[in-house]
């Protein structure tokens, strides 16, 4: 179903108080449906057989706009002169009210952009990084450790995995194989948590055998 625009404001004005629209003289239009096509407001209709274009939502016309005219190749549309819009303009006193709009606009400009940077920001920001250590696990109860550090702050440390190369291995404390990823819980910058979490791991003397930003 077609759009209706006849019930909008042009700058506080209503529409309808503004005779701003294409006119078409019918034996100009040689139906070729280009106007039809080319509104994205939907003025137009088309008489498939009569092959004539119709304004048929005269007040759908954006005030001002004259590109059905441009384009029309035989001329066949016409539109009022400037001087209405322009008389429009001084007796509406339409700039306060354009000025508000301006203001609005801005601010929604300006909030949009607050938010694009705040996108390019968290796209910049390491928020999980992946973690392969090694080392004798066995009696440092690390896990335990690492369930302390982690208590209270916005990071948390999943997907983890540990490799014991056999039972009896661990018994003689062999060198097994942690995994984990660290991951902020709320889009943080994890490199500062990273930092103390290295000391933690140095401290229980394992090695850390590869990081990898996820
Ligand atoms: S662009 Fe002109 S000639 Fe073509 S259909 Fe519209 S009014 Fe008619
Ligand atoms: S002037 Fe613009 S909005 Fe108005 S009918 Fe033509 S193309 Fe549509």
């Amino acid at each position: 179903m077609a759009k209706d625009l006849s019930t909008q404001l042009w700058h506080g004005i209503p529409r309808t108080e503004i005779p701003w629209h294409p006119t078409i003289n019918a034996d100009k239009c040689i139906g070729c449906e280009l106007c039809y096509v080319t509104c994205g407001r939907e003025v137009f209709e088309f008489n498939a057989e009569k092959r004539k274009a119709l304004v048929e939502r005269p007040y759908n016309c954006m005030v001002g706009c004259s590109t059905c005219s441009m384009v029309c190749p035989t001329e066949a549309i016409s539109f009022p002169g400037r001087e209405l819009i322009w008389k429009t303009e001084r007796e509406h006193k339409i700039f306060q009210e354009v000025r508000r709009e301006a203001k609005i606009k801005r601010e929604k400009d300006d909030i949009g952009q607050a938010r694009a940077e705040a996108g390019q920001k968290l796209a910049a920001a390491t928020t999980q990084m992946r973690l392969q250590i090694a080392g004798e696990f066995g009696e440092k109860q690390f896990l335990v450790q690492l369930w302390e550090f982690l208590e209270g702050r916005l990071f948390d440390i999943v997907n983890l995995r540990l490799e014991v190369p056999t039972v009896m291995g661990a018994k003689e404390k062999a060198p097994s194989f942690m995994q984990f990823d660290v991951v902020s819980t709320a889009d943080e910058e994890v490199l500062g948590f990273l930092k103390e979490l290295r000391e933690l791991i140095l401290k229980n003397g394992l090695v850390i055998a590869a990081e990898q930003k996820l």
